[in-house]
């Protein structure tokens, strides 16, 4: 008996810059941060709330009354954080706090900088610590910190007792305001593609591309993901496919992605490897991007390490009959 081969793991990041436009109220309220004002709005039936909103949710109204609250607060639920992430608030242990400030009827999440959860409770009373630089966004409250004030009056908590003073109005116009944001989004995790997936990378570092077989259907899958979808069975029998292949349909891509350095315009195409029973995905360079078309024959050119496909080139064979592919679009 040999031993399996150990299934591959690797760090994987996932990371994309979201932008946004703000429209009138989220625009104000993150203007409002810059200037270390908090804004809300005011729905139909008096409530306020903050962060503020551009539709009732109640009734769906366009909300358009905004109100001045004041940056100190009661903490109405919390969560420990005791192993911050990178990105997150605080570098050090933290709260997870919903506070609602005073003069606004609904919470706002952020963090609570509190030596420990011990010196964390529901109706305590937090202010905004803001930061130090601000440019119209969420993190110009650096994070809310424990504040000596006149404490709360009712015991037990009385989430409807009001405290403070009464939302002032605000015409939400400032100097230069923020109209966007550019918000990243990242995934940071370890990525264990199992056992087919294992042995399909493997084999690809030798410039090899192995499917799996189906026992029931016979179909082989190309990348494997270990099991049929459509018999539901283990796929184990390892079926070496191209390395030519047909393109079966593609698309041509005209937007530049962050981070990638490829021309646009270019194309990006289903291959169907000769004997896969399904495509994969892969660029096709080498040829013109308007010359791309269905039933072209293509063969992989390598990566500069060799253990992956780059991209697809013309073989230069006379293009595929419909009738070979037809099943695999
Ligand atoms: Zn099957």
């Amino acid at each position: 008996m040999t031993a399996a081969p150990e299934t591959l793991r690797a760090p994987l990041v996932v990371e994309f810059p979201f932008t946004r436009s703000l429209g009138p109220v989220q625009s104000a309220f993150l203007t409002g941060l810059r200037e270390r004002t908090v804004l809300g709005v005011r729905t139909e039936a008096g409530r306020v709330l903050v962060p503020p909103v551009e539709y009732d949710p109640e009734t769906a109204a366009e909300l358009r009354e905004l109100v001045e609250v004041d940056p100190t607060g009661t903490v109405t639920t919390w969560a420990w954080n005791p192993e911050p992430r990178p990105g997150q608030p605080l570098p050090t242990p933290f709260a997870w706090v919903l506070v609602r400030l005073d003069g606004a009827d609904t919470a706002l999440l952020h963090a609570l900088d509190a030596p420990g959860p011990e010196a964390v409770r529901t109706g305590m009373r937090v202010r905004v610590r803001w930061a130090a630089e601000r440019q119209g966004a969420i993190t110009d409250i650096a994070c809310f910190e424990p504040y000596d004030s006149e404490p709360h009056k009712s015991e037990p908590y009385d989430s409807d007792q009001q405290t403070g003073r009464p939302p002032r109005p605000h015409d939400g116009r400032f100097a230069a305001p923020v109209t966007g944001i550019v918000a990243p989004a990242r995934l940071d995790y370890t990525y264990s593609p199992g056992r087919a997936q294992t042995a399909y990378l493997h084999a690809l570092a030798q410039r090899r591309t192995v499917g799996e077989r189906c026992p029931s259907c016979a179909k082989v899958y190309v990348p494997p993901r270990g099991a049929c979808p459509t018999c539901g069975v283990a796929t184990t029998e390892q079926v070496e496919v191209g390395p030519r292949g047909t393109v079966t349909t593609f698309c041509v891509v005209n937007i530049k992605a962050k981070n990638l350095d490829i021309e646009v315009p270019y194309v990006y195409a289903h291959i169907a490897l000769d004997g896969a029973a399904l495509a994969l995905h892969g660029r096709i360079a080498g040829i013109p991007h308007d010359q791309v078309r269905m039933g072209l024959r293509v063969e992989p050119v390598w990566s500069e390490d060799g253990r992956y496909p780059d991209h697809y080139r013309p073989s230069g064979e006379p293009d595929a009959d419909y009738d070979t592919y037809k099943e695999l679009l």
